[in-house]
């Protein structure tokens, strides 16, 4: 996808939800921002935040400002990610789960292989 920046979140890259997840190399990647780089006005004049051109979610954002604003004080260099990072290890698991009625159905989730659960949809 051109023309986007990608996540700056600090641990964008290692949230196991379904759609970071490559299957066929078994890893969890960052997102790409929410916004595109040169987003114009639409019909209503709605445009998006400029911190939507760096961010793919208000939990990112959070998580930068959190892990970053002592640098923006000190006015010391915080490193602008423009590569894809990605976690490695990690694989989807289906669980059949039993309804209410004696029906069945599944669930999926991006798990890492060593281990730790992470429930997502
Ligand atoms: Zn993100």
């Amino acid at each position: 996808m051109p023309n986007k920046h990608f996540c700056q979140g600090p641990t964008c890259h290692e949230k196991p939800t379904t759609d970071r997840f490559l299957k066929s190399r078994g890893v969890v990647r960052g997102r790409y921002a929410y916004a595109t780089i040169d987003a114009t006005p639409n019909q209503y004049g709605w445009q998006p935040h400029d911190s939507d051109k760096f961010f793919c979610s208000q939990s990112c954002k959070n998580e930068w400002l959190n892990k970053n604003m002592e640098c923006v004080r000190a006015r010391t260099v915080v490193p602008f990610i423009n590569h894809r990072r990605e976690s490695q290890g990690y694989e989807k698991r289906t669980t059949e789960h039993e309804g209410w009625n004696g029906s069945t159905y599944n669930s999926n989730s991006i798990v890492s292989i060593n281990g730790t659960d992470n429930w997502f949809n």
